[in-house]
């Protein structure tokens, strides 16, 4: 099984994350803010996760963990 975990409160919102997965996992929170005052990046369709680990390495700030 795999998780993807998003660090809300170390995300910025940049949304590099998004554009990195090839499956569409990721998406930008419309409805909360996280403690620093962005859209942080969420898990909308964990079940497509395929662990390529694209969104991680791309996170300017490591909010991002692939666990298998
Ligand atoms: S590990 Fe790959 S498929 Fe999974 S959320 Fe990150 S970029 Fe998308
Ligand atoms: S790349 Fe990192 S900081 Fe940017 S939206 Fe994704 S999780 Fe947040």
């Amino acid at each position: 099984m795999i998780k993807v975990t998003i660090l809300e409160d170390t995300c910025k919102g940049c949304g590099l994350c998004v554009r990195a997965c090839p499956k569409g996992v990721l998406e930008i929170a419309k409805s909360h803010l996280n403690a620093k005052g962005y859209y942080p990046a969420v898990v909308a369709h964990q079940e497509n996760c395929i662990a390529c680990k694209s969104c991680a390495l791309t996170c300017p700030d490591v909010a991002i963990r692939i666990e298998k």
